[in-house]
């Protein structure tokens, strides 16, 4: 499989990740994975927007414009030939003797390779069973960054209960899934937690929330406690990967009647509609 390996395509049996590695060894650094359709790359300009952010606000200066960086993950998905799947990107802060602060002289390493998936089509059409946890993660979910333990450890829970995903929430306050945001419907009105630091800041979110507007139904970016969810009449998750994710159960729970609900299935035609493809789910 060819990577993109700084600004050169190579072979991955000829990358070496060195021991000293930031990214390797503090997780310092940040990432994007980005959806392929039809081999076309989706939603490309805001994902490139944020890996940029993310890396401004950790104060790793990118070694390419997003436009090289778009470029070559396009002639990446080409070389792989990929139709479906997802691009992972990375840059960490480079490779330096281990010490926490910022090196002199490191220069930032980049990665890009590809990965051939299908869509979540079951998921999509029968909803996941998800479990409440604890967000025990840092204050700066925005930053889309390689610390992905707090994520590593909810979403094993998730998996030791038998369920495909996590609602987390701190005090009581819903924030996100482990790699998802969380959307209630309740009375026709759709919530979400706000785009603030506790979160991160979802292309598909934001793309949901434009066909939401679009569809009339009426949007409010508001945190809901734990309580508004067992009392909401859907709920879904989404997410790169996931799409719009019906959510059918909470800690064993039915969500409602326990089928998908008739708003989550119209976001779901509507995003199926956006990313140009028949209706499946
Ligand atoms: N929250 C977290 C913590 C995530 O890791 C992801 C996956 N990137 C999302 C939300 C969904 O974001 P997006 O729609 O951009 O994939």
């Amino acid at each position: 499989m060819t990577i993109l390996y700084n600004d050169r395509f190579v072979d991955r049996e000829n990358i070496q990740v060195d021991i000293e590695d930031r990214g390797y060894q503090f997780g310092d650094g940040i990432y994007e994975v980005i959806r392929v359709y039809g081999g076309n790359l989706f939603c490309l300009e805001p994902h490139l927007k944020r890996f940029a952010r993310s890396a401004k606000e950790i104060g790793i200066d990118l070694p390419y414009t997003p436009e090289r960086l778009g470029e070559r993950i396009l002639e990446l998905v080409k070389k792989n030939n990929l139709t479906d799947g997802t691009v992972y990107l990375q840059v960490s802060r480079g490779s330096a003797p281990r010490s926490h602060p910022f090196p002199a002289n490191s220069h930032p390493v980049t990665i890009g390779y590809t990965v051939s998936a299908p869509r979540p089509l079951e998921a999509l059409q029968k909803g996941i069973k998800t479990i409440l946890t604890e967000d025990i993660r840092w204050l700066r979910c925005d930053i889309k960054s390689l610390n992905l333990l707090g994520a590593v450890l909810a979403k094993q829970k998730a998996v030791e209960a038998g369920c495909q995903e996590v609602i987390q929430h701190r005090d009581g306050m819903v924030t996100e899934g482990s790699a998802t945001n969380v959307f209630l419907v309740k009375d026709g009105t759709l919530f979400t937690h706000p785009a603030d630091n506790l979160i991160l800041h979802g292309i598909t979110r934001q793309v949901v929330l434009e066909l939401a507007n679009e569809l009339g139904i009426p949007v409010r970016e508001e945190a809901a406690d734990v309580d508004d969810l067992f009392h909401a009449d859907e709920v879904f998750v989404t997410g790169t990967t996931t799409e719009v994710s019906p959510v059918v159960a909470i800690d064993g729970k039915p969500v409602a009647k326990g089928v998908p609900g008739t708003i989550t299935r119209k976001l779901q035609q509507a995003f199926e509609a956006y990313i140009g493809l028949p209706h499946q789910s």
